[in-house]
């Protein structure tokens, strides 16, 4: 670049960088500590007013950006979105006087980056009315703070921030850039998770070759390269069309991957995922504690089943599913749990709050757990009364309502005449 012109005035960077990081401090991090791996994208706009003098950052939540978008969409997105008023991210008069088109001084959007437990900043930097620079920050949630360059595509950004922006754009960088490669070739996105590539062919002998390293790469996780053992699930994405994986079209390698689904779907090229169902489970207890419940694995090979407890809730789920939906939907563990199970870990976390809310609420009953899903509730004279689902009263009811709580209790006292007779 030639030009340099025009720049950041020297007498705004301080109140930009001061700004930056309350941001960080006071907003961000608090957010990040609370909700972790479920923080929305959060974002300040700063603007200094040449009437009042005020300097202020707007603070608004920013929840409608595509999260498929990779880096240089996302910013030219912004830069859109910063440009102007009506788009209602920049402020239109100043916050303080209300003096229109405040001086604008930065505008930073922040993502959260659940693989690495990093945050990711996107900082505008303006000089005169206009975007004259753009820095990235990955920040730790203790705070410390490193500026990157920017990358040249989405696989320079995972080797450079440590985990894919997202993973269905890496996916169409890592083919675009292999699809013709010699041999086989695989990426580790995060730890007990490899994507690879059978490159193109239409000789099945050629495809035969290019995966003959596929064997030894296979020990080679087993036995530790990457982190865990137990790598039990390989899986090509071809395979939804050919086996019972309940994966939608839209969500499916066809949306994602739209330039080679006919090369995928006719074999001339083999992408596929290597991952290790313990590290789901891993992340998906690291979830399941923000809601007060732990995870457990309760099979052996070629099932999947957890056991979910929290209190005396005790339930036993089948999680293979979940787990190649993720995997054949392009998505990351953490982002996949957020997007396919997020509503059974809410529900299972009140639940788990449902039998001392009952007690709390009819103090002169019995309330009993059965079978660690079921509630079960007798009258003062040690009559059974009710006998219901857990989740389903947590899911049914508002139980932080004082509402909600007068229903739940009517259902619970509706005597049911079947009861008497029913086997405990
Ligand atoms: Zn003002």
């Amino acid at each position: 670049m030639l030009l340099q012109f025009p720049r950041e005035p020297i007498a705004t960077r301080d109140l930009r960088r001061d700004a930056l990081e309350r941001f960080r401090w006071r907003c961000r991090l608090p957010v990040l500590r609370n909700y972790g791996p479920e923080a929305g994208d959060l974002t300040i706009f700063v603007t200094a007013c040449s009437d009042c003098g005020a300097r202020t950052a707007k603070l608004a939540t920013l929840d409608d950006i595509d999260p498929d978008t990779q880096l240089d969409g996302l910013i030219s997105e912004l830069r859109t979105r910063a440009g102007r008023a009506r788009y209602g991210w920049r402020p239109r008069t100043c916050p303080a006087c209300h003096a229109p088109d405040p001086e604008p001084i930065s505008a930073v959007y922040a993502r959260y980056m659940p693989e690495i437990e990093h945050d990711l900043h996107i900082e505008l930097v303006f000089g005169r009315h206009r975007v004259v620079a753009v820095e990235l920050h990955r920040v730790a949630l203790d705070g410390a703070a490193v500026s990157l360059p920017r990358p040249s595509d989405p696989l320079a950004f995972q080797d450079a921030f440590g985990a894919p922006l997202g993973l269905r754009a890496l996916w169409r960088a890592f083919l675009t850039r292999h699809v013709y490669d010699e041999s086989m070739v695989v990426r580790a996105i995060e730890p007990g998770y490899v994507i690879g590539l059978r490159p193109f062919t239409d000789e099945p002998a050629e495809a035969e070759a290019m995966l003959a390293p596929f064997g030894p790469f296979i020990e080679n996780l087993r036995a530790g390269a990457e982190g865990y053992r137990g790598w039990d699930a390989i899986t090509f994405l071809y395979e939804r069309e050919h086996e019972d994986i309940p994966v939608p079209f839209a969500e499916s390698y066809h949306a994602w991957l739209g330039g080679y689904a006919a090369e995928i779907r006719e074999g001339l090229i083999e992408p596929f995922v290597v991952a290790d169902s313990d590290a789901f489970i891993d992340r998906l207890g690291e979830h399941a504690a923000l809601y007060g419940l732990r995870v457990q694995r309760d099979s052996g090979e070629g099932a999947l089943f957890v056991r979910v407890h929290g209190g005396h809730l005790d339930l036993r789920l089948n999680v293979g599913p979940i787990f190649f939906q993720i995997l054949h939907q392009g998505l990351t563990f953490e982002r996949g749990i957020v997007a396919l199970f997020l509503r059974e870990l809410r529900a299972m976390g009140e639940a788990r709050k449902v039998p001392a809310l009952v007690q709390g609420l009819l103090p002169t009953h019995q309330v009993r757990v059965v079978r660690g899903q079921f509630l079960e509730l007798l009258d003062p004279a040690g009559e059974r009364i009710a006998f219901a689902d857990l989740v389903r009263l947590a899911t049914h009811y508002d139980l932080d309502d004082p509402t909600g709580q007068a229903e739940l209790t009517a259902e619970l006292l509706a005597r049911d005449p079947a009861l008497a007779n029913a086997p405990a």
